[in-house]
């Protein structure tokens, strides 16, 4: 066990920013902490790193307690590493001198420093400064800075969020050969659950300072415990309504809504992958259908806003998002099945 975070409680006055968060970390893992602005993620990165003294809880790193109420072990003693969104590098010192300072203190020195430089992949620049380099090639910098520590924790704190898209992707990339290749852990905090899911083997996702749900990437998409962990991949169509007799009635048909009781208020998530749609209003495919009321066409796939009615003709907008060469026309009818593994109800009190 390389963490073990037991009970934080944290305030900053009278605002609540941690509320009695727990989770474990296993050896050679890598986690994300996903949520929105404001939720504690940062808060809970610095308890964890020691830049924050403790309130309430406990933090355990490789067995021994780091952070109580009494003891706060300083961050140089924590065998931890972290990048911060403004990754500060040493302005006077080189890309090398950065990166060797960094191993200064490991007994393998020079063969960690090479190690780290080629699979940063910042061959390219090791003797310009800090000032002379791109946001990007700086961040690489930050990266293999922290590596070269040897760490037993990194911990990454929204470090690709001022990085264009494809820099990001490329880098986030690097990053996961570079934690997994040096056989670190790793926390990554970010408010993107594509890079959530890309670079972790769990997700802790957080909402208003508690833990709502830890799980695998694959668990937390196909299995998310509310709305809200739903609608974290992306858009969502939502419904309200009550269960009748073990289904509930929607404008895009019945759904199976067997653990629930009779009369119960149910919010149901409808991803817009959810929605199949077929050009030809058929009955032989389906007896659902909307009218279209756009299609933008997005690359890869598409979206169709559709206009779909429930059993007493009321209207309700949903988005179905389909393959980049479906571009149903404005006015349109098209038939709709489901893929109900993209559907969720959930309870509405
Ligand atoms: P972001 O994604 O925007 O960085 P976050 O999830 O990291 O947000 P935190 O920075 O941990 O959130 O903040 C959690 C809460 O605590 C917020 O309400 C914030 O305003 C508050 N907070 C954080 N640091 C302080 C501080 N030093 N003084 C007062 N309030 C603070």
């Amino acid at each position: 066990m390389i963490l073990d975070v037991r009970n934080l409680t944290h305030y900053f006055d009278n605002i609540k920013a941690l509320d009695d968060v727990s989770f474990k970390i296993e050896n050679n893992s890598i986690i994300s902490i996903l949520g929105p602005s404001g939720c504690g993620k940062t808060t809970l990165i610095r308890l964890i790193s020691g830049l924050e003294e403790i309130q309430e809880g406990e933090i355990y790193l490789h067995d021994n307690l780091v952070s109580h109420k009494k003891i706060n072990l300083p961050p140089e003693e924590r065998s931890i590493s972290y990048v911060f969104q403004d990754f500060a590098l040493f302005p006077h010192m080189t890309v090398l001198e950065n990166i060797s300072f960094a191993a200064s203190s490991q007994k393998n020195k020079k063969q960690l420093t090479d190690q780290v430089i080629t699979l940063a992949k910042i061959e390219n620049f090791l003797t310009k400064y800090p000032h002379q380099l791109s946001g990007g090639e700086q961040q690489r910098v930050a990266l293999a800075r922290s590596i070269a520590v040897q760490p037993k924790l990194l911990l990454l704190d929204e470090p690709f969020s001022d990085l264009n898209t494809s820099l990001k992707k490329e880098i986030i990339d690097d990053t996961l050969h570079l934690i997994k290749s040096l056989e670190s852990s790793a926390i990554i905090v970010t408010h993107n659950a594509e890079e959530a899911m890309f670079l972790s083997d769990q997700i802790i996702v957080i909402n208003h300072g508690s833990i709502v749900q830890v799980g695998t990437p694959y668990d937390i998409f196909y299995n998310p415990k509310n709305s809200y962990v739903a609608s974290l991949f992306g858009e969502i169509n939502l419904y309200s309504t009550k269960v009748f007799d073990g289904y509930c009635s929607t404008p895009i048909g019945k759904i199976k809504a067997l653990d629930f009781a009779n009369g119960d208020n149910v919010d149901i998530v409808i991803r817009p992958e959810a929605l199949i749609l077929n050009k030809e209003k058929s009955p032989l495919i389906s007896e659902v259908n909307g009218i279209v009321v756009d299609s933008k066409f997005i690359g890869n796939y598409a979206i169709v806003h559709m206009t779909v009615s429930d059993s007493t003709g009321e209207k309700f907008h949903m988005h179905s998002k389909v393959s980049g060469d479906f571009l149903p026309k404005a006015a349109s009818s098209v038939s709709i099945k489901l893929d109900t593994r993209h559907i969720f109800i959930f309870s509405r009190n």
